[in-house]
């Protein structure tokens, strides 16, 4: 079965969705492999997003995955990353509430910033972003 990083963003937490967003994600058939709270520094959102990094929002970006803690979590199950991707919705909430109104970011984003979760988009990343969390020790 395949893993992904699921995170639920500053504002996710901020606004209390982490259990109903939990109880989505056990809902759809996923395995929640692990599960930590932290609190992200500027080096860490620098390495996560480091394809952003010349982008004129990465200093906001920065502000806003730096102004609280972060709940990360490790998903499992057949497809589990373009599945948790489709769940989650476009990456503007405010667009998702229009055209996917279903999904998770419609749910609790606000807009293109503050989109309250991130799912990895591939499977390289999903475990760059596993291993770069939860270091390399095997899931099950
Ligand atoms: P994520 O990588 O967090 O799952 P994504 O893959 O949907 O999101 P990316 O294009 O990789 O979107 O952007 C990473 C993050 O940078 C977004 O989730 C959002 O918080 C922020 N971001 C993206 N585009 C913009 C923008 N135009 N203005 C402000 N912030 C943005």
């Amino acid at each position: 079965k395949e893993k992904t990083l699921a995170m639920i963003k500053p504002d996710g937490l901020l606004g209390n969705y982490t259990d109903k967003i939990k109880k989505v994600i056990l809902e759809s058939g996923f395995s929640i492999l692990r599960e930590m709270k932290v609190q992200l520094d500027e080096a860490n959102v620098t390495l996560l997003y480091a394809e952003h990094s010349s982008r004129s929002f990465f200093h906001s970006l920065i502000k806003y995955m730096t102004s609280g803690p972060v709940f990360l979590m490790v998903l499992e199950k057949e497809n589990a990353i373009s599945d948790w991707r489709a769940m989650i919705g476009p990456t503007d909430a405010r667009k998702a509430k229009i055209t996917h109104p279903k999904s998770i970011r419609a749910m609790c984003g606000l807009d293109s910033e503050r989109n309250c979760v991130h799912g990895s988009d591939s499977p390289q990343s999903a475990v760059r972003e596993i291993s770069f969390f939860f270091g390399e020790m095997p899931l099950t």
